[in-house]
């Protein structure tokens, strides 16, 4: 709601009560669709840029929706984040993802050493007992844990100190976290060698411009120097062309993921697509 002038009235108009009530609906329906099983989790690949192998997956959760069809998380996870429901949702898409991961480890060829990436928002990252959480899905799903990678955005790494500290237990788990959107957040670089994180993902806002706009080009290879000097490896997402990719590869940029190689899928038709061990 707009708050105007000193007696800060709140202005609430037919707009706003009608999307008040829509986020409530909203709100409502995510509630239960957990319950319901209308959560789904994709897999998207990622690609070693060196060799050209699937080195493992990231887990990105989708709303099959009853009516709307299926929903993209940038519309859900903001509003699971601000009502709490985030907590629920991302130990369900965590367990969700590892359990996957587990399972195709053990049943199809060649695919005992790849990984999962699983996000972490904020909140998640620092709620109590997320550590006997993790631990309790690993144990739970057998997955080892050197193939879980969480992935946290560079604000919340940038704003609390906490975090790090949170970071670190994992690690001592055995778990390793990679810095999410690099490069769009505020992370000040002095403070960057203290996070636990051996590797940094370079938002795709850059990767998509790097064709047209030197800029572009010119943060990623101030990125790659930068993980180089603090032995941290590169994935780069949003990898849509040829081009994009060769310009990666020169900079020796290890990982990438993106449309050139595969959407995010569904686990049955990324199971398909993984049962040719693809190489691109
Ligand atoms: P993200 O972590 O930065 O994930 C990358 C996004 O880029 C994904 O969008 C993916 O589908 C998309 N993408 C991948 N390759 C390409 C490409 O070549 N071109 C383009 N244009 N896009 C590409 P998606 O799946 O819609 O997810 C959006 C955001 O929602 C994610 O951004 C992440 O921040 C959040 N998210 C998704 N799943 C989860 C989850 O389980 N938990 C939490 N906390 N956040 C999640
Ligand atoms: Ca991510
Ligand atoms: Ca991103
Ligand atoms: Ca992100």
């Amino acid at each position: 709601a707009k708050l105007r002038g000193k007696a800060c009235t709140v202005v609430f108009d037919h707009a706003m009560y009608t999307q008040a009530l829509r986020l409530l609906q909203v709100e409502t329906d995510l509630r239960r669709a957990i319950e319901r099983e209308e959560l789904c989790v994709f897999y998207q690949p990622i690609v070693s840029l060196l060799t050209g192998a699937l080195t493992g997956f990231e887990a990105l959760v989708r709303w099959r929706h009853p009516q709307w069809g299926l929903v993209s998380p940038g519309e859900f996870i903001p509003l699971a984040e601000e009502t709490g429901l985030i907590l629920s949702l991302g130990r369900w898409v965590l367990h969700q993802a590892c359990d996957q991961m587990r399972r195709w480890q053990r049943t199809l060829p060649g695919t005992d050493q790849l990984s999962i990436s699983v996000n972490l928002s904020g909140r998640q990252l620092l709620q109590p007992h997320l550590l006997e959480q993790v631990g309790e899905i690993l144990t739970d799903t057998s997955l080892d844990p050197q193939f879980l990678r969480l992935e946290i955005t560079e604000s919340v790494l940038g704003d609390y100190d906490e975090a790090v500290t949170i970071l670190k237990k994992l690690k001592d788990l055995g778990v390793d976290s990679c810095i999410d959107d690099f490069g769009t957040g505020h992370s000040s670089l002095s403070r960057l060698h203290r996070f636990p994180i051996d590797r940094l993902k370079i938002d795709q806002s850059f990767v998509s411009q790097v064709e047209h706009d030197r800029e572009s080009g010119e943060i990623i290879r101030t990125i790659m120097s930068l993980a180089q000097s603090l032995h941290m490896d590169v994935t780069a997402e949003g990898v849509e062309t040829r081009a994009q990719r060769q310009l990666l590869q020169s900079l020796d940029c290890q990982y990438a993921q993106g449309f050139l190689f595969s959407r995010p899928l569904p686990s049955a038709e990324m199971e398909a697509l993984i049962q040719h061990l693809p190489h691109w």
